[in-house]
């Protein structure tokens, strides 16, 4: 039976840390770290998330709000706004919540974001600086995987391990963080054109399942002791919640379970250090180094 990384403890002890630490600045005489959000259109899960991140924020002592603008706001208007928090020195860190509407470029607006103020890491220069080893910033989700890892003291050198999933989110920047040296994993990242699926994942010592999909990852594809963690949140249709639906991830959770070594539960693994390590960029972001 696999044991549990218990990803919603391990960001409470995160932000515990983080906490701590923006109360030692600010006795020392510093300003809080300061966060903006900016969200655009009603969304209803992306509004979900921006609160959470918000109350979080908020909860460890940084200042944090979120500015609401309508779905119709121009794509001029919104890198208008955010050339303004680029040059507003008390703005640490800025966050544009995606999606974006259609008629809005998301690359315009990543582009447009100071790299120095980037704490989701979607800038292409913070991208790259990924990629060679020297980051500014870490990307939040694969970064709190790491983090996750690290706490349960989950030695990654060596290890095969397989990213299902490619995108500029978590697929690709969860490759990156995966190869580099000391963290030392040989990595295979699968997507839809993948052939063979099932016979990759099942030489995988660790899992990342980053798809959307729920109940993708069967039992067989994985290999009996492996890592597996499930980046993914579906809604399926629940009567018995007052919502109608819950959440779940990309793995067949108990089926997985009875073969893995060590598996992430949805919800409570990667969902919490996602925002966890949002608020370490945001403290970077205001204190450098
Ligand atoms: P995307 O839709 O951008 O990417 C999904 C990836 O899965 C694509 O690369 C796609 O391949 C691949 N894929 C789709 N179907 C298959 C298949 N049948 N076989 C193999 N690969 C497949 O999603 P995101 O990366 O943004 O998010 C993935 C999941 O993680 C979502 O459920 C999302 O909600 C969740 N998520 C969770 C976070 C958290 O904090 N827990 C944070 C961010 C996301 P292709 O490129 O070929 O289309």
């Amino acid at each position: 039976m696999a044991k549990l990384i218990d990803g919603k403890t391990v960001a409470t002890l995160v932000r515990t840390e983080i906490k701590e630490q923006v109360a030692l600045l600010k006795e020392k005489g510093h300003r809080p770290p300061c966060l903006r959000v900016i969200l655009v259109g009603e969304d209803p899960a992306s509004a979900t998330y921006v609160r959470g991140k918000q109350k979080a924020a908020k909860e460890v002592g940084i200042d944090a709000e979120t500015l609401f603008h309508d779905a119709n706001m121009s794509e001029l208007a919104l890198l208008n706004l955010v050339n303004d928090l680029n040059e507003d020195t008390t703005v640490d860190g800025i966050l544009v919540q995606l999606p974006l509407p259609s008629h809005i470029d998301e690359s315009k607006i990543i582009d447009t974001i100071s790299p120095l103020k980037d704490v989701d890491c979607f800038h292409p220069a913070n991208v790259g600086r990924l990629l060679i080893g020297e980051p500014k910033f870490l990307p939040c989700t694969p970064a709190g995987i790491m983090e996750m890892l690290r706490r349960y003291e989950i030695d990654t050198r060596g290890m095969h391990a397989v990213v299902v999933g490619r995108s500029n989110i978590v697929g690709k920047p969860m490759a990156s963080l995966l190869v580099q040296k000391g963290v030392d994993a040989t990595v295979t990242v699968c997507h839809s054109r993948t052939r063979n699926l099932p016979e990759i994942t099942n030489s995988a010592d660790l899992l990342v399942s980053a798809i959307g999909r729920a109940a993708f990852v069967t039992a067989d594809m994985v290999k009996p002791g492996a890592i597996v963690i499930d980046v993914g949140i579906n809604r399926v249709d629940d009567a018995s919640r007052t919502r109608g639906y819950r959440l779940v991830g990309d793995v067949d959770f108990d089926a997985v379970s009875e073969i893995a070594g060590w598996i992430t539960p949805v919800p409570g693994g990667v969902g919490p250090m996602t925002i966890a390590m949002l608020l370490k960029n945001t403290l970077t972001a205001a204190h450098p180094g």
